[in-house]
């Protein structure tokens, strides 16, 4: 895969960039690492007043970050805008409570029979953090914001359709004032990983993205024991009972499934609803998502805009084709457009079976499948029959089942009357082969560090 901008909208080549040669990366790990030596001395102070830098020039410069971004990718522009004035407001976040989080934490030193204990927060020395074009500046941010605050280095092998996205990543920390060798991207391919991460003077990794990508990086690191953080695939359930808003639902249902043009690992993507809800719902659904204006993202009337690759797209084609030949039925959507761009159209099936692969695999793109449960224990069965474990999301007004729900989801997030949301102040990751690891809040701020272990005698 060529490190370039291709436009999701017309399919052409817009700009190409050179991968860098062996000598080139090795140079960056080499400033990267040297960089921690003094970095890692920084007061919180000073780190804090460089991410805000960082977040003001963002906001400055929100519109062409914004067009950077749908452009590389095609998410709606307003979307776009979204991410990145998220990704300010989360460097200013961490800019003040980085330090909290990481104050030291005293043990019952009379129990250990030291006169003071206490375990101390310190950073573990360069990351390397190898990202997806999804979000392609919140993905990033969400782990660099937390990691430099500790007082960690980041290297960053962003996906290679988001090369611009990656460029201004590096340029704006440098221009917030972080030291040069801080943060850098690198650019390279996915074959390129490897040499990196095995490089003893890289510490960990952290990976968002596919399940086969987790797979590799984990098996590499583990080789290493160099500890990994991995945020992979989704299939959120999102679970509708009688006691639910159901105009609500569905409103709330049609942005969980198609925002980012359906691509995000916390989409709702299986649509689990009682039989008492069921018509009522998928009225209302069907109805919104066939009303969504398809186009050209950087059209402010557009809200869903092309998949970001040939590829993306005819995976989505190839899962929802599978479903209907083994007898799904379409209720919106469900054909490839002709013409130039990876569009693909707003599609709810219904009936989707076991044996259609859409029944166990991740669809990313704007297709929802609908499952119909005649009871609430039914409903935590098809929520759970996955080997992924993201998000999830229930509806109910009902506090006995709110509980059951908030109990039995076997998932890293609950969402109840709401869509998965990833926010500063909440941990956020997976379970079973959605990943292991937190990032954000406390949790994620720790993740790159050594707890160390402080006793001190008489
Ligand atoms: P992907 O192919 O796994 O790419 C993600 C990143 O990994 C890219 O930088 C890619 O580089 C790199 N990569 C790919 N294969 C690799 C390998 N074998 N070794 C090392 N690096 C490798 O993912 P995608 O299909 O573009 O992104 C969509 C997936 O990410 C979905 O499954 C989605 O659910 C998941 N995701 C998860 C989260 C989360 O927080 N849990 C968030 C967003 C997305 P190249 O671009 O150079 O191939």
């Amino acid at each position: 895969m060529p490190i370039a901008t291709v436009s999701p909208v017309t399919g052409q080549m817009l700009q190409e960039f050179k991968e860098l040669d062996h000598a080139e990366v090795d140079a960056r790990i080499a400033l990267a690492s040297e960089t921690f030596l003094h970095y890692r001395l920084t007061s919180f102070a000073d780190r804090a007043r460089w991410l805000r830098s960082s977040a003001d020039l963002i906001d400055a410069e929100l519109g062409a970050v914004a067009k950077t971004m749908t452009t590389e990718m095609g998410k709606p522009l307003a979307q776009a805008t979204a991410e990145a004035a998220k990704c300010a407001r989360a460097m200013r976040f961490y800019s003040e409570r980085a330090e909290l989080f990481l104050a030291d934490e005293p043990a019952d030193a009379h129990a250990v029979g030291a006169s003071r204990a206490y375990a101390r927060y310190q950073p573990i020395g360069v990351v390397l953090a190898v990202m997806p074009w999804n979000f392609p500046l919140w993905q990033v941010v969400r782990f660099a914001a937390p990691a430099l605050m500790a007082g960690n280095v980041g290297l960053l092998k962003h996906a290679s359709n988001v090369p611009q996205t990656a460029l201004y990543l590096e340029d704006v920390l440098r221009r917030g004032g972080f030291p040069q060798g801080c943060f850098q991207t690198l650019l390279i391919g996915s074959a390129a990983v490897e040499t990196v991460l095995r490089d003893p003077r890289v510490a960990a990794a952290t990976l968002t993205g596919s399940e086969p990508a987790g797979r590799s990086v984990a098996q590499i690191a583990g080789s290493e024991i160099k500890k990994t953080v991995l945020e992979l695939g989704g299939s959120d359930p999102y679970v509708v009972m009688p006691s639910a808003d159901l105009d609500r639902a569905a409103e709330v249902a049609v942005t969980a499934r198609v925002q980012n043009n359906g691509q995000s690992c916390i989409a709702a993507k299986r649509f689990i609803i009682h039989d008492d809800a069921y018509g009522a719902f998928t009225e209302r659904f069907v109805a919104r998502m066939r009303a969504l204006a398809v186009g050209d993202p950087m059209d402010p009337g557009t809200d869903v805009g092309p998949l970001a690759t040939r590829q993306g797209r005819d995976d989505v084609a190839g899962l929802v084709d599978d479903a209907v030949s083994k007898g799904a039925e379409v209720l919106c959507g469900g054909t490839m457009p002709d013409g130039p761009g990876w569009f693909y159209p707003p599609t709810v099936l219904a009936g989707v079976t076991p044996q259609m692969r859409m029944y166990s695999e991740e669809v990313f793109g704007p297709v929802a499948a609908l499952y119909r449960v005649p009871d609430i224990d039914r409903a935590i069965e098809v929520a759970n029959a996955t080997t992924f474990g993201l998000g999830s999301n229930a509806w109910t007004t009902d506090q006995a089942e709110k509980d059951r729900f908030i109990r039995d989801l076997v998932a890293g997030a609950v969402f109840i009357n709401g869509m998965t949301t990833s926010y500063p102040e909440l941990p956020f990751g997976g379970v079973k082969r959605s990943g292991y690891g937190r990032e954000l809040a406390a949790h994620g701020t720790r993740e790159f560090c050594n707890i160390k272990t402080v006793w001190i005698g008489a």
